[in-house]
């Protein structure tokens, strides 16, 4: 039974000891208040490093027979080093990897450290908790960004968030600044720069009660999240597409299967399915474990 360390990064730490894919001793939170959420966009890379070890170290809980580590990033990580981080920006080109390594061998705990995509984490610990560990599958989560995770993982790029859906010329709301891309239509950003005037839960509200520019919206919501995941196929092959994260509930999963169905002609490449499934901090943390221990040969 492999013992391994999960981390993810977003507005807070989250850490836990997984063992047999299974978190053990809970979930770790740092900062645990609310108010403190910002916080970790003003540490530098340095102490940001310690705190991450620090809860690795409290984690482990004196175990020093760690697998594996396995820590996701919200952004492209590539060879251990984060390329690019939005949220995170002064983890832009930091060897994320090899530093908290370093700070583990110190401490007495020689382990190798695997860093990867958030998506990719949450791919897998939904892989793991459905017991598809087998199986191919790919992941959309919903929230401020759109992202794209996979399970296996494989060595590529896979920024599917900015999978370009559009060729209208007007559609610039992406965060990254590129043209057409499904963010760009998907993200909370770009939603609050098109409706000026609402937030995105007032948009699906009002497309509810008829409003039609708000409908139209709607649909374009779903073509764009359609164009996708057919690209996706069309790319990949057919298979299990998981939906996720806080947006998932503006999914009209029947809209979203009809538009795709459209889109997706081939027969051999109608196999695929969308699916809308929960996901929490500690499927993430269990993820990100799964894909250390995978990318260790355990
Ligand atoms: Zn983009």
């Amino acid at each position: 039974m492999a013992k391994s360390v999960g981390v993810t990064l977003s507005e807070q730490i989250h850490t836990g000891l997984v063992v047999d894919h299974k978190l053990v001793g809970g979930l770790r939170r740092f900062p645990e208040d609310v108010e403190d959420y910002g916080g970790l966009v003003e540490l530098h890379t340095e102490a940001l490093v310690g705190k991450i070890c620090e809860q690795i170290f409290s984690a482990a809980n004196g175990e020093t027979e760690i697998a594996s580590v396995g820590v996701a990033v919200p952004g492209l990580v590539k060879n251990g080093v984060v390329e690019e981080a939005p949220n995170l920006p002064q983890l832009k080109g930091a060897r994320l990897r090899d530093l908290i390594s370093l700070k583990l061998h110190e401490h007495g705990i020689a382990t190798p450290v695997t860093l990867l995509n958030d998506a990719d984490g949450v791919a897998a610990g939904l892989a793991a908790g459905h017991g598809k560990l087998d199986s191919t599958i790919r992941v959309w989560t919903l929230g401020m960004g759109i992202g794209y995770g996979r399970y296996p993982f494989a060595p590529g790029v896979w920024e599917g968030g900015h999978s370009v859906v559009t060729l209208d010329d007007k559609e610039t709301f992406c965060g990254c600044g590129g043209r057409g891309h499904l963010e760009g239509i998907m993200g909370h950003r770009s939603m609050r720069m098109r409706f000026l005037d609402m937030e995105p839960e007032e948009v699906f509200e009002a497309a509810k009660a008829g409003d039609q520019r708000c409908l139209e919206f709607k649909r374009l919501y779903h073509k764009a999240l359609a164009a996708a995941t057919a690209s996706s196929v069309h790319m990949a092959g057919p298979g299990k597409f998981y939906l996720t994260g806080p947006y998932v509930h503006f999914i009209d999963l029947p809209m979203l299967r009809d538009f795709t169905q459209q889109m997706v002609k081939m027969s051999p490449l109608q196999g695929y399915s969308l699916e809308i499934v929960h996901e929490s901090p500690e499927i993430r943390v269990i993820g990100s474990a799964v894909s250390a221990e995978q990318a260790a040969g355990l």
